[in-house]
């Protein structure tokens, strides 16, 4: 059976292979990469957040197509100087903006074994696949669902909201909307979410042929929570204009402000109403990895299906977005497609008969899966836990900050890890807007804004592992100074704030 690999001696190199004449030489080049990495993230304290880039500097992307050659190092030497100082800043502890995950060191060398492995996780049999498989699976018993459940790494929680409405829709309308489209039982689907939900999702009921209009808002409750009662007219309304709902969408944290709808009174109305139950967990889901949040996850264990990204509250670097789907049979029927040059052997690589390319629009697919592996196995799934709870500790504490300050004005309860909040200002969305825009280009920190009941909040999203008390202080008391800066009658310009001390 073995055969001989070629004789050393008769080995030859391609003529044009992109392989380094010097191996040494690429290593010495590799291992500065890797340090001076490593060195970004262990001291990226030292650094502003964020900073403008320079026009002149955005120039030096708008060049020609290179043909000729250039050497590795000098390629090195603009992406340490073009691109690295002027990147989101998400891996910085005062990055608070949206909802982005902060990485890590161990996610970032997995990413590289996983680039130098060059796998493609489409199918065939690997050990790669094996790895997703596994991670599939403790996806699956992260929320209690059932063997016979399938998963997949997607780029974000948008592709995998996409699709569990193609999976739902599927279920809904039959075989025959893969062939047919959705044609005019298709028109009648309506789907339900809470005004406060993400709009990927009616992006993903466009996308899916249903159009945006066939999502319904449903109102929240004070909390930013959907309002059952109101969910349970709007159904019960458009099956007496005999309209075909088929999918509820909840929120296991908001957008907005973190909120988590009933997700145990969406499941029992869904299992009444024989409704695809669909959570988006883009951030929120993987608080169940907190014993003291996930109570408030209670219900999650019966959707369909749930989307959610590790690179949030996971920490894996960007991107791996994941969607669950307790059925796998309803899953693989939404997606799989005979094709000759796809077919399934007994033996050898083609082996296998589940292969990822049967769950989603993806042929070509990259292992992602690899850096939540070793994320998840390197620290634990408890200290993840704690990373998470301890965000929402220090959101918390700058609640209680913001409530103790005459100047501050709290805008929503604080739910989870977001704080939303203003400057008291006469014209106080324009001021708000002002400061958070001084904040981003003072590089102290980088919260976001939302409209919320039609005012400007200030929004703080509390993502990354390494965010302490003193991030928090530092932002602050930039807020009250660049406030104090916008609304005094003739201000001098600002004065240079002091970037955050380092952690204690
Ligand atoms: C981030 C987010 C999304 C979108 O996820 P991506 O990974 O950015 O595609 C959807 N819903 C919620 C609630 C989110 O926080």
């Amino acid at each position: 059976m073995s055969l001989v690999a070629p004789d050393p001696e008769t080995r030859s190199q391609a003529n044009q292979t992109l392989d380094p004449q010097d191996w040494k030489q690429i290593r010495a080049q590799g291992h500065r990469m890797l340090d001076d990495m490593i060195d970004y993230i262990a001291d990226i304290r030292d650094r502003p957040v964020w900073q403008p880039i320079p026009p002149e500097l955005r120039e030096q992307f708008r060049a020609p197509l290179p043909q000729a050659p250039t050497e590795l190092a000098e390629v090195y030497r603009e992406f340490s100087d073009l691109v690295v100082p002027y990147a989101t800043g998400n891996v910085h502890p005062g990055f608070m903006g949206w909802v982005h995950g902060g990485g890590s060191a161990v996610g970032m060398l997995a990413e590289m074994l996983a680039a130098g492995l060059n796998a493609n996780l489409g199918g065939r049999d690997h050990m790669p696949i094996e790895v997703e498989r596994q991670v599939v699976d403790w996806t699956r018993q992260m929320f209690g669902f059932p063997t016979g459940a399938s998963g997949i790494f997607v780029t974000g929680t948008s592709m995998a909201n996409l699709m569990a409405v193609l999976v739902a829709r599927r279920a809904a309308l039959g075989a025959g909307v893969r062939q047919q489209g959705v044609g005019g039982e298709g028109e009648l689907l309506r789907g339900y979410t809470s005004a406060a939900a993400h709009g990927c999702i009616g992006r993903a009921m466009d996308i899916a042929g249903l159009g945006s209009n066939a999502l319904r808002s449903v109102a929240v409750d004070q909390a930013h929570r959907i309002d059952v009662a109101a969910l349970r007219d709007a159904v019960a309304r458009d099956r007496a204009a005999g309209l075909k709902p088929f999918l509820v969408v909840a929120s296991a944290g908001t957008v907005d402000i973190g909120a988590i709808d009933d997700l145990g009174e969406v499941a029992a109305f869904c299992r009444d109403e024989k409704l695809w139950f669909h959570v988006d967990g883009a951030f929120g889901a993987l608080a169940i990895l907190s014993p003291d949040l996930a109570p408030r996850l209670a219900g999650i264990e019966q959707a369909d299906s749930i989307a959610l990204d590790f690179h949030k509250w996971g920490q894996v670097p960007y991107d791996a977005g994941f969607l669950l789907v307790r059925d796998g049979e309803r899953h693989r029927d939404a997606f799989a497609q005979p094709a000759a040059y796809l077919r399934r052997e007994t033996r050898g690589l083609a082996a296998g008969q589940q292969w990822p390319c049967d769950l989603g629009p993806d042929l070509s697919r990259g292992f992602r899966a690899l850096k939540t592996w070793f994320t998840l196995k390197t620290f634990g799934t408890d200290r993840l836990g704690a990373v998470i709870a301890q965000t929402c500790a220090l959101a918390k504490y700058l609640d209680a900050c913001i409530l103790a300050e005459p100047q501050l004005e709290l805008l929503a309860p604080v739910n989870l890890n977001i704080v939303c909040f203003r400057y008291r200002a006469d014209d106080a969305d324009v001021v708000n807007g002002e400061i958070v825009a001084d904040l981003h280009e003072s590089g102290i920190a980088a919260p976001s804004t939302t409209m919320l009941d039609g005012r400007l909040a200030i929004r703080v999203a509390i993502v990354n592992h390494r965010t302490a008390r003193c991030d928090i202080d530092a932002m602050l008391a930039a807020v009250l100074s660049f406030g104090a800066q916008r609304t005094m009658v003739g201000a001098e310009p600002l004065a240079e704030i002091e970037a955050p001390p380092l952690a204690p």
